[in-house]
């Protein structure tokens, strides 16, 4: 064994975009992390680290998931402060992709790391062997590539690259570290350039480029078909180069086609674009510079243009036909067959990035799921390569290939007739180079919905939820209506499954795999209801939502939520509501109902006041928990991350937070079975509550905002209706006010303003652009 038993601290050196980033990710684990950079000043030697630290405090969307974790980050410079490198268990080289400065850099490093300690590189074009050159067995041995993408934080992808020297267990060691504690997903990627992903991606972007320009369509057509229809992110191509800077794409082919050998396929798509080389020569470099093929003209009032492709002059963006029917829908064989511009376009790139994709593997992963996985995590695409390919049919990829004379690569053939993925026996398979089905292993403490779903049903379901047995005991409740919206259904399902769970299982955990729990009540219903004044509908909503919350809450059985992406308004009232939360570090979670001009009205206002009151930081007295509670939800304020979360009390201490998001479910699951033992419930609280005396106090201070201008007449009225129901409504300091007091309190003032017009003008505004309106 000659590896760090775990790691506990970090040294990461180049304080640039990704080495900043990554040290951000490893404070955001809560791991101390050095971060060193080059002396620039020497009157302020840690400026550019130190510089880096404050302006990621200052980046949106930040890199930081909580001011606490900046404050893990130490930084100092490469003269000074290497010596310290020997309490790393791990260093990351992040500086300048320049092979010679790389080499000075590891041989000071060799001079002071610990002989245990593991170094990796987050090189994207050197190969590891390069790297190494000179090194001593030791350093050889303790050496990978690390390759993370651009925001560390955000990304899922991390691609491990190791040589024949590469100690086995160390590797494993970071491997697990990456995964579990900085919650990425690792793929193992062979030694070749651009590793998976990029090799990949930039193919993909070189083609579809090069279509637009060949078939003489417009920007916004090709990111029509590009985007959506094929499950990639809505910016489509010509979005996406904009978004990731101009100036990278002749970089990345240069970098390409010096290091892939003369008979890649990619060096004969690279070909020079005297636009794009225009374009960065004038500052148009995308996002970050001028503009990019889209911009926002700010001399014609933000008009949003796009750039002409034949003549390279901006004019007034178009809105592009979407892909209607089935092949907008994600059925790529009827895309490829479109008439027209549109199925050209779209086969021009599927045919040239399926295919070449084909042709990579085993050169550069062991199977398709390592390349598929890289594509999903490291591109945002819904499906990889291999798993677009079955959408189509592998056989007929080939026909199609080998009808345009084109090669068809020896994985096609070896699929046949088959698919690269199938379902047997309620197990996912992937076609292997043998030409056999393999079983996909899930890394051991990986459980997903996904894979419970192949092989049995749920327990019971309706049209806006479903309750899944995932073993053990423990049941998950799942919401399954468009965006996860929460409806009467949903709350009548609780009902029907808590009597279940408590003959049958032990515990509950409310999760999905939506890319957001839910962010809230379905307010497309509701405002129907209010269009036809159905106050009764309504108010059957808000009290049916209140039942069942309490009823879980006081079930006889633990219930852990598990929230991952958005948990908003109602989505968050059942975290509140819950015994414990498991939630993935990457959760968004707020009380965001006064934004709509309502309150919530499930739980959430007596909820929030329990947690704060019990609140050591908090002065004595019901006023300060009061307050807060205030500030927290007249403000729709949320969390930017579960960190966060923690902070604005929408989360316990004690709640726990689940970095890679495909361990969520079994880590929830686990705290569920934790709580099984001598579980009882909770004991309704009871609370004392300032009064009339509190409520002036709370609505001077909106005043106060508003006299600033922070606060619109309106909001006045919405926090003057929360004011009431947090300060008890009628009851006085000397009452008690019991948590139904306070549900009561809740349905009478989001009755109340449900009924005014400028709470319906509101939810109006906001499901038609999704915006709130300040009125
Ligand atoms: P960057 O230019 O933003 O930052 C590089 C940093 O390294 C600078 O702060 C510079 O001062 C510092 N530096 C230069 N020489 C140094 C030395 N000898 N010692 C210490 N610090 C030194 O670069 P970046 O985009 O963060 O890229 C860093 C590495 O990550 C490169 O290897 C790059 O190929 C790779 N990478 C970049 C991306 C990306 O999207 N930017 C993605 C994946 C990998």
């Amino acid at each position: 064994m000659s590896g760090p038993a775990s790691v506990k601290k970090v040294c990461v050196i180049g304080a640039g975009t990704m080495g900043a980033g990554i040290a951000a990710q490893v404070a955001n684990a809560g791991i101390p992390v050095l971060l060193l950079d080059i002396v620039r000043d020497p009157d302020d030697r840690n400026a550019v680290a130190a510089g880096a630290v404050a302006k990621m405090l200052k980046t949106d969307p930040a890199p930081f998931m909580s001011k606490a974790a900046a404050k893990l980050v130490e930084t100092g410079n490469i003269e000074d402060d290497l010596a310290k490198i020997a309490d790393c268990d791990w260093i990351v080289e992040a500086i300048v992709e320049r092979l010679d400065l790389k080499h000075g850099l590891y041989e000071k490093i060799e001079a002071h790391r610990r002989p245990d300690a593991a170094v990796s590189s987050n090189t994207s074009t050197i190969p590891l062997g390069q790297l190494i050159e000179g090194r001593s067995e030791g350093f050889r041995s303790h050496f990978l590539i690390t390759h993370f993408f651009n925001p560390p934080r955000y990304m899922r992808l991390l691609e491990i690259v190791t040589g024949a020297e590469s100690d086995t267990a160390l590797v494993e060691r970071i491997a697990d570290f990456a995964d579990r504690t900085l919650g990425k997903s690792v793929v193992r990627a062979k030694d070749t350039p651009g590793f998976i992903a990029n090799r990949i991606g930039t193919f993909w972007i070189q083609a579809a480029l090069n279509a637009a320009f060949d078939l003489g369509i417009t920007v916004e057509q090709a990111d029509a078909i590009a985007g959506k229809p094929m499950g990639v992110p809505k910016t489509g191509v010509f979005g996406l180069v904009d978004l990731v800077g101009i100036d990278l794409m002749p970089y990345l082919q240069k970098s390409l086609t010096s290091t892939l050998p003369a008979d890649d396929p990619y060096q004969a798509i690279a070909r020079p674009a005297p636009l794009i080389d225009r374009m960065i020569a004038d500052g148009y470099t995308g996002r970050k510079g001028k503009g990019g093929f889209y911009r926002l003209n700010r001399d014609a009032g933000k008009r949003k243009e796009a750039i002409d492709l034949s003549t390279g002059d901006y004019r007034p963006a178009i809105k592009a036909p979407s892909v209607s029917g089935a092949a907008g829908k994600g059925d790529l064989a009827a895309l490829i067959a479109l008439p027209g511009d549109a199925g050209a376009y779209a086969w021009a790139i599927l045919g040239a990035t399926l295919s070449y994709a084909a042709s990579l593997v085993p050169e550069i992963a062991d199977d398709i799921v390592g390349v598929d996985t890289a594509m999903k995590l490291g591109y945002n695409w819904k499906f990889g390569p291999f798993e677009l390919i079955d959408k189509i049919g592998a056989a007929k990829v080939a026909e199609r290939l080998a009808a345009e004379g084109r090669p068809v690569p020896a994985l096609l053939t070896l699929a046949g007739d088959r698919s690269f993925y199938r379902v047997e026996n309620g197990k996912r398979q992937y076609l292997g180079l043998d030409g056999d089905y393999h079983d996909v292993v899930r890394p051991e403490g990986v459980l997903l919905l996904e894979d419970i779903k192949l092989s049995s049903q749920p327990l019971i379901k309706n049209g806006s939820a479903a309750l899944w047995d995932i073993g053990d005991g423990v049941v998950a409740f799942e919401f399954t209506g468009k965006m996860n919206a929460l409806d009467g259904d949903v709350m009548a399902l609780i009902g029907k499954a808590i009597p279940l769970v408590q003959e049958k299982y032990k515990a509950l955990v409310v999760y999905n795999e939506g890319s957001n729990f839910s962010a809230g009540a379905n307010l497309g219903l509701a405002l129907f209801a209010l269009n036809i004044a159905a106050w009764g509908e309504i108010e059957k909503l808000v009290a049916g939502g209140q039942e069942a919350y309490k009823a879980l809450k006081y079930a006889p059985f633990p219930v852990v939520s598990a929230p991952s992406g958005m948990a908003l308004g109602g989505g968050c009232e059942i975290l509140l509501n819950s015994d414990a939360v498991q939630a993935h570090a990457e959760s968004y979670i707020g009380l965001v109902e006064c934004g709509v001009g309502l309150i919530p009205g499930w739980g959430g206002c007596g909820e929030m006041l329990d947690r704060w009151r019990q609140n050591p930081a908090l002065p004595k007295g019901p006023m300060p928990s009061v307050a807060k509670v205030f500030e927290t939800v007249s403000t729709a304020t949320v969390a930017k991350s579960a960190a966060e979360a923690k902070e604005y009390g929408f989360l316990r201490p004690s709640d726990g937070i689940t970095m890679n998001r495909v361990r969520l479910l079994s880590d929830a699951k686990a705290k569920a079975l934790a709580l099984v033992e001598g579980y009882a419930p909770p004991a309704p609280p009871e609370f004392r509550l300032p009064g009339a005396g509190g409520k002036v106090a709370l609505e001077l201070a909106v005043e106060g905002f508003q006299a600033r201008g922070l606060a619109t007449s309106y909001d006045g009225v919405v926090s003057g209706a929360l004011a009431d129901v947090l300060s008890g409504g009628e009851k006085d300091l000397i009452d008690i006010v019991s948590e139904a007091d306070l549900l009561a309190l809740e349905r009478k003032a989001f009755m109340q303003l449900v009924r005014d017009p400028r709470t319906q003008a509101r939810v109006e505004q906001m499901l038609v652009t999704g915006k709130p309106l300040r009125n």
